[in-house]
């Protein structure tokens, strides 16, 4: 697997072979000075604990991680505000609706995807729902929807490093707080 850089064999405005990927980040042309920049995609993820304070997890259905722990979440669409990605994302997967949400973090990460390797910013929001009513796990993407004690799951059970890092710092505030 690759970057999308290192994929670009020709150039995609003068069809030369003289293209290279740059850091990365980019290619350059460099026989027309064409240059196209691949930069990291967004995504948004909630944590929504539930009374007890267990938190909400699904089983994620899809590659990368399949199987692994995940939360609902997903990808900003182009001239989306975060806030709504997070609140579009929660709705399509779970069909929550969140009222709150507050900003925890962001860590970058990779997203490994039909042998292209993205570079992504996870960002994470822990978010409250006025509900659970009509809390719905029959999307293609996940395979379940569970209601967990994040310090009882195994790191490794987490499907991106990123996630972990959200989780970690979920914990320190939270047993700070307590
Ligand atoms: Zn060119």
């Amino acid at each position: 697997m690759k970057s999308a850089p290192n994929h670009i064999k020709f150039c995609p405005s003068c069809g030369d072979c003289s293209i290279e990927p740059q850091d990365d980040v980019s290619v350059l042309c460099s026989t027309c000075g064409f240059e196209l920049f691949f930069s990291p995609a967004t995504s948004a993820a909630a944590l929504i604990e539930d009374a007890s304070g267990k938190l909400l997890v699904i089983k994620r259905n899809k590659e990368p991680s399949k199987g692994a722990f995940g939360l609902p979440g997903g990808f900003a669409d182009p001239n989306e505000t975060l806030e709504n990605t997070l609140i579009r994302e929660v709705k399509e997967e779970v069909n929550l609706n969140l009222v709150s949400w507050s900003f925890l973090g962001g860590w970058p990460n990779k997203y490994p995807f039909k042998s292209v390797i993205y570079s992504v910013v996870d960002t994470y929001f822990t978010a409250k729902v006025e509900s659970f009513d009509g809390m719905d796990s029959c999307q293609e993407e996940l395979q379940s929807i569970h209601f967990v004690d994040p310090d009882k799951i195994d790191p490794k059970e987490w499907a991106f490093p990123s996630l972990q890092n959200a989780i970690q710092l979920y914990l320190s505030k939270r047993n700070r707080s307590e």
